[in-house]
């Protein structure tokens, strides 16, 4: 598959996990001139777009909104839950949920974890156990903040076999397109432009269980994030208000490469495990240590106390950009991303600039060892 994928070389490498950098003909697609909305010519292009965007989550209805992902975050607890919710804190995603219910004023009921460890399943029994008016419980699938990949099948499972009322809504922002995501227990599944679908941030979307679309036909709430009223005119492929017709058009460019190199979902599936497999087994055959205890594969994070530094020479001196870590985790870990059509000479080039950056600063000998242990794992 990896032959299939051309992209225009962006200088300097853009490898922060969101934004990733956005091929050439999905930014041709979104230069072409602006239609409007309300035109059987737009309509095409967004029936289409949702029609693959059903298939691609697995889910019976997908909603579009104009706003980066954090607006599908706040729309989806404003639209299934009143009072009470329970959050799952594994990062600063997991603590965005919580402040948006809080914002929104509802109470919140959280599981904090480490941020590279995943939450324990019996603290989310007795918490439900506990507390018997918790009506939705929110999550991240990969929580972006370490690189952490949550056990959301186990967490989606165990609420609705404990209440099958308790709705179930999953942040799959950095997993959407990156692995296929079980929904047989999500009500609400978030995913967001800028990350594996290779667009400008700006369109988030929100796929659907058919409990959760029976809960919003008749219990309509919000305005601008008003669910009820974006499905009736979603259906007809249009929208409640103006929306990101620019991205729209680039998100069905992104579809157009798929289908013209015949790459399937599991395709994608396949070469994001294989890249990040490969990718972390790199890193830590130069030394370095994984920081989460169960990695996902949008991203590799390395902890090491030098971080800042190697991310400054990587810039510097090899024009690659990764992401530093957030608040407590700034300059502590690094993060490189795996999301989107990566090419491999582009993933090998910065495995090495990794290593040539580590002997610059003095940590370790080069050895050509991150490159050599790069391609024995990725079978190329
Ligand atoms: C990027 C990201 C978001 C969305 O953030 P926005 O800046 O609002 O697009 C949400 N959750 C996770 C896990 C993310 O990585």
């Amino acid at each position: 598959m990896e032959s299939n994928i051309k992209r225009i070389i962006t200088n300097p490498l853009l490898f922060t996990p969101g934004p990733t950098p956005t091929p050439e003909s999905i930014r041709a697609a979104m230069a072409t001139p602006t239609l409007h909305h309300r035109t059987p010519e737009f309509e095409a292009i967004f029936a289409k777009v949702a029609r693959r965007l059903r298939e691609m989550l697995g889910c019976k209805e997908v909603l579009m909104l104009a706003s980066s992902g954090t607006g599908a975050m706040e729309s989806c607890i404003s639209s299934f839950a009143t009072k009470k919710i329970l959050n799952i804190n594994s990062g600063k995603f997991g603590e965005r949920f919580g402040n948006i219910a809080r914002a929104l004023g509802l109470s919140v009921e959280e599981i904090v974890t480490q941020w590279d460890s995943q939450v324990e399943l019996d603290s989310i029994r007795e918490m439900l156990e506990k507390h018997k008016d918790i009506e939705a419980i929110s999550f991240q699938i990969c929580e972006s903040a370490g690189g952490l990949r949550l056990p959301y099948e186990q967490i989606a499972r165990l609420v609705k076999e404990h209440n099958k009322h308790i709705f179930v809504i999953a942040d799959g922002i950095t997993a959407i397109g990156v692995e296929r995501i079980d929904t047989t227990h999500i009500d609400a599944l978030i995913g967001g432009s800028q990350k594996a679908f290779m667009l400008p941030p700006g369109l988030s979307f929100i796929g659907l269980s058919e409990y959760a679309i029976s809960h919003i036909e008749s219990n309509s709430r919000g305005y601008y994030f008003n669910l009820g009223r974006e499905l009736k005119n979603q259906r007809k492929n249009t929208t409640a208000y103006t929306p990101a017709t620019t991205i729209i058009a680039g998100l069905g460019a992104y579809f157009d490469i798929l289908d013209s190199a015949k790459i399937s979902f599991d395709d994608i599936y396949e070469y994001a495990k294989r890249l990040a497999s490969a990718s972390r087994e790199s890193l830590k055959a130069i030394g370095l240590h994984i920081y989460p205890k169960a990695p996902a594969n949008c991203m590799s994070v390395a902890s090491h106390e030098r971080s800042g530094e190697i991310i400054k020479t990587l810039k510097q001196c090899y024009q690659v950009n990764i992401a530093n870590g957030q608040d407590r985790l700034k300059d502590k870990i690094f993060r490189i991303n795996h999301m989107g059509l990566v090419p491999l000479h582009e993933a090998s080039f910065v495995l090495n600039a990794v290593e040539l950056v580590l002997q610059k600063l003095g940590i370790r000998e080069f050895s050509a060892e991150a490159n050599r242990i790069f391609f024995q794992h990725i079978g190329a």
